[in-house]
C-alpha cells in the first residue's frame, strides 16, 4: 500500500490518546515529504547523522524523536531542535542532556528506557536502577529535562502471551514510578511502545505512543546506508 494509504490506516486504528511516530529512518526525504502531506507530524529516527541531516531540509513544525541509542558526546548535535528522546537510559545521559539544554535555553523531554525483553542488550534501565536514579541528588538538579515516561522494545517473538506479558511489565514500571515520583506531575503520561509487528499488542497494554516504520514506508534497505 503507498504511504499515505498506510498511514490513513493506521490512524483510524488507534485509540484516543495514542500517537503515531513514523519511524522515517533510512528512508529518503521525498517519503517523509509523502507522509508529511497528509497530517503525519512525529517523525522517529535512530541516528543522529541522519537526524541532522534531514531535519533543516523539512518542514519546521514537525517533531522530531530520537528513538535509537543516543550517545553522550552527541547530544549536541540534536539538543537544539529534537521533540523527544526515548532511550535514556543512565543518569550520564541525562546530565549531558540537562546541559545542553541549558545551553539550548530549552527544557528537553526525554523517556526512560527499560530493558523487557528477553534478548540481552545493553540497552535499558531495569526498574531498581530508574529508582536509583530518580532518587539520586544530581537528578533533582536537572532542570531542564522533563521525563514525561517510559519506553521499552518487546522480544522479537512470534509468541503473543510472552510479548503482552512484556508490555504489561512496562505497564507496571510506568504506573510505579508515577506513583513513587510523578504523582503530581501530568507530563508523565507516555508509555513508548510498539512496533509494526506488535503494536496492536502494545495498544492493548497501554501504549501512549506507537513506533512504526516498516509498515508505513515499506522494508528498510541497509545494505544502502
Ligand atoms: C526501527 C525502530 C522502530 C520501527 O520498527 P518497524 O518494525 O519498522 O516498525 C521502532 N522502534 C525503534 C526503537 C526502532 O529502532
Amino acid at each position: 500500500m503507498p504511504i499515505p494509504d498506510q498511514i490513513l490506516s493506521i490512524n483510524s486504528e488507534l485509540p484516543d490518546g495514542v500517537k503515531l511516530v513514523a519511524v522515517s529512518k533510512t528512508k529518503p526525504i521525498s517519503d517523509i515529504e509523502i507522509a508529511y502531506d497528509c497530517g503525519q507530524r512525529i517523525f522517529g529516527e535512530n541516528k543522529v547523522q541522519e537526524l541532522q541531516e534531514k531535519h533543516p531540509a523539512l518542514p519546521k513544525d514537525i517533531q522530531w524523536h530520537m528513538i535509537g541509542h543516543l550517545q553522550t558526546n552527541k547530544v549536541k548535535y540534536i539538543a537544539p531542535f529534537i521533540g523527544l528522546i526515548h532511550g535514556v537510559d543512565s543518569l550520564k545521559l541525562l546530565t549531558e542532556i540537562n546541559k545542553q539544554a541549558v545551553k539550548n535555553s530549552r527544557i528537553i523531554d526525554v523517556l526512560l528506557q527499560f530493558h523487557i525483553a528477553t534478548e540481552s542488550t545493553k540497552f535499558g534501565f531495569s526498574l531498581t536502577e530508574a529508582k536509583e536514579v530518580l532518587q539520586s541528588e544530581e537528578y533533582t538538579k536537572l532542570k531542564n529535562i522533563r521525563v514525561v515516561g517510559v519506553m521499552g522494545m518487546a522480544s522479537f517473538s512470534e509468541d503473543q502471551t510472552q510479548v503482552l506479558g512484556e508490555f504489561q511489565d512496562l505497564k507496571n514500571i510506568f504506573e510505579e514510578l508515577k506513583q513513587l515520583f510523578f504523582t503530581n506531575h501530568t507530563y508523565f503520561k507516555e508509555i513508548s511502545m510498539g512496533m509494526s509487528g506488535d503494536y496492536r499488542l502494545a495498544i492493548q497494554k497501554g501504549s501512549t505512543l506507537v513506533r512504526i516504520g516498516s509498515s508505513i514506508f515499506g522494508e528498510r534497505n541497509y545494505a544502502n546506508v
